[in-house]
């Protein structure tokens, strides 16, 4: 039942002194990186005395990621460094991770223990139906897996009916997938003539790094006939292996002896009483190549009260209802809206108005992006509106990563804006979600 029965259980007081001593050492690691040097040095910070004291430090945000490019928040020698990631965004400076061999350790196991919760053993077979790369979720699983034991596909993901295939043969009985690429995956067992009860040895599939609703993981799990338990994670705190879901399936539980957790209010920034929704910032104590401070996730969520019956103790969040943001994540990939305007403007003979809209078809999002062309663009040729279409798509394509619709339309089309332009609109049934 448990990875590691001791840390996972630990009474809450020693949790929390173990959170202590541990945020103290990153404090005075974090203090190497050139960023946090100059932070912590302006506000006089020595250490901490209690965990209540965390709120006084200063929050860290993808910005200063940004801005700290490339080596600002590397806490160690590079020599020490044995691997990077970064989030999938690619405007301007990614956000990059530094990952010591400690890290890589500290993340497989992790994973590792996640994974062992929801009853995944060294006899399972797993399919990792995520990507490979600089994104996390495939690799993170890949290790996790390989160290609690499980046999390893490392097949990534699309491609449907060599997936099916792979489950079949292989005897598949985990999978890691996207929710919304789980239920496609579904309608293309369905088209094959197969029963997933009877032709699959599938019991458990892990979705996340997307959000999704509960309704959303019944089908999932009600199509295959098997559990599907919610995976949270993100790049700046490792990736997957944050907070997991266990067999109650009653929120995620975020463990707590590798990062503190705070729940604030996305304006003010000041924390909000347990229980209520608000923005959660991590703090990573046991990271040593790229520790962080009071991370804003930019996520919603809130702390569940109360103890989880399965006798963990570390506290659970609930499922991840949106963004404080404006970032939209579309099959998994974290794209900005600002990306969209940026490459659009680049473009000869495109307008200024534009309006994307995010679709669910056929289970996966769908990203839609109408934009006005400029006059003289329009009194062209066909075959220039042509040529400027394929300019456009293969512009948003290469700038994100997912391949639009695009529309081009005639200037004056979409809607003047009266007060602040309203540029995204999200009509997935989990897009209109909020705290
Ligand atoms: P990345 O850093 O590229 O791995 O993206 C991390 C982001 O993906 C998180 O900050 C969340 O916004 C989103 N995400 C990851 N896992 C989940 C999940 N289980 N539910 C909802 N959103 C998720
Ligand atoms: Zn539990």
């Amino acid at each position: 039942m448990y990875w590691n029965k001791d840390l996972e259980t630990l009474d809450r007081g020693r949790l929390e002194s173990l959170q202590l001593q541990r945020l103290n050492a990153t404090l005075e690691k974090a203090s190497r990186a050139p960023f946090y040097k100059t932070l912590l040095s302006r506000d006089g910070f020595r250490g901490i005395s209690s965990l209540s004291e965390l709120s006084r430090l200063p929050f860290t945000s993808k910005a200063d990621l940004r801005q700290a490019f490339p080596y600002g928040f590397l806490a160690v020698p590079l020599e020490s460094v044995v691997r990077l990631h970064s989030s999938s965004g690619t405007t301007g400076n990614p956000t990059v991770i530094y990952h010591t061999k400690e890290d890589i350790d500290d993340w497989q196991d992790l994973v590792a223990r996640c994974m062992y919760m929801a009853g995944v053993r060294k006899t399972d077979v797993f399919q990792n139906m995520m990507g490979y790369g600089l994104f996390t979720g495939g690799i993170g699983f890949h290790y996790g897996a390989e160290k609690l034991g499980a046999m390893t596909i490392p097949i990534g993901p699309g491609n449907s009916k060599r997936q099916i295939w792979f489950m079949r043969e292989f005897g598949t009985t985990v999978i890691h997938v996207l929710p919304s690429y789980a239920l496609r995956l579904a309608t293309h067992v369905q088209e094959m003539g197969l029963d997933p009860r009877r032709d699959l040895k599938l019991r458990i599939a892990f979705v996340g790094a997307e959000p999704h609703t509960e309704e959303t993981r019944r089908r999932i799990e009600e199509t295959w006939g098997i559990k599907a338990y919610n995976s949270y994670g993100l790049s700046e705190m490792c990736g997957p292996g944050v907070a997991f879901e266990c067999p109650e399936q009653s929120g995620m539980h975020i463990w707590e002896d590798h990062f503190c957790v705070e729940v604030v209010d996305p304006e003010t920034g000041k924390p909000v009483p347990e229980g209520e929704c608000g923005e959660l910032v991590l703090t990573s104590i046991t990271r040593t190549g790229t520790p962080l401070l009071r991370y804003r996730t930019r996520d919603l969520t809130r702390i569940i009260p109360g103890r989880c019956p399965c006798g963990r103790t570390h506290r659970r969040i609930d499922r991840i209802l949106g963004r404080s943001d404006d970032m939209m994540i579309i099959n998994g990939v974290n794209i900005f809206p600002q990306q969209i305007e940026q490459t659009l403007m680049r473009i000869p003979g495109i307008g200024a108005n534009y309006l994307i809209e995010i679709h669910e078809e056929n289970f996966m999002d769908k990203l839609h992006v109408s934009v006005e062309m400029s006059a003289d663009a329009f009194q062209g040729t066909l075959s220039g509106v042509e040529g400027l279409h394929g300019r456009v798509l293969a512009a948003l394509k290469e700038e994100t990563g997912v391949t639009p619709v695009v529309k081009l339309l005639e200037g004056g089309s979409l809607p003047a804006a009266e007060g602040k332009a309203v540029r995204v609109v999200d009509l997935r049934p989990h897009g209109k979600r909020e705290c």
